[in-house]
């Protein structure tokens, strides 16, 4: 098992519970949309990624997590910054094809009532 990456991370399942447990059905890494977006409501035409901190380079004020390598920090600097070109690509993809996309980031998974709130905001919108 790996803790940290992969597709069915632990971030992107409480999400997932989170958005069962309030009712809504979805598809999950749909390999024909741009990214492969985590959570994806066809027929709302919305999608959802859930961002680890970390990997994806989190830059908010607010974010205890996504903390900088202290060493080989151009590598890290350099993976850091293709990893988020990637996703405002694949967000700017999504939509040009009409898409909706929100983004969660893993700091923002404690408090679930904020985030059952934000997410029911986004798919009812
Ligand atoms: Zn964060």
């Amino acid at each position: 098992m790996r803790a940290n990456k992969g597709s069915n991370t632990k971030p992107e399942m409480i999400v997932r519970r989170l958005l069962h447990g309030l009712g809504y059905r979805y598809r999950v890494h749909r390999k024909d949309l741009p990214g492969k977006p985590d959570v994806a409501f066809g027929p709302r035409k919305k999608a959802i990624f859930v961002h680890g901190c970390f990997w994806h380079a989190h830059d908010a004020a607010g974010c205890k997590i996504a903390s900088r390598p202290k060493s080989r920090t151009d590598f890290w600097e350099g993976k850091f910054v293709r990893n988020k070109e990637r996703d405002a690509r694949n967000v700017a993809a999504l939509e040009a094809a009409g898409w909706q996309v929100l983004v969660v980031w893993e700091c923002e998974l404690g408090d679930s009532a904020r985030l059952g709130a934000t997410l029911t905001a986004f798919l009812n919108d």
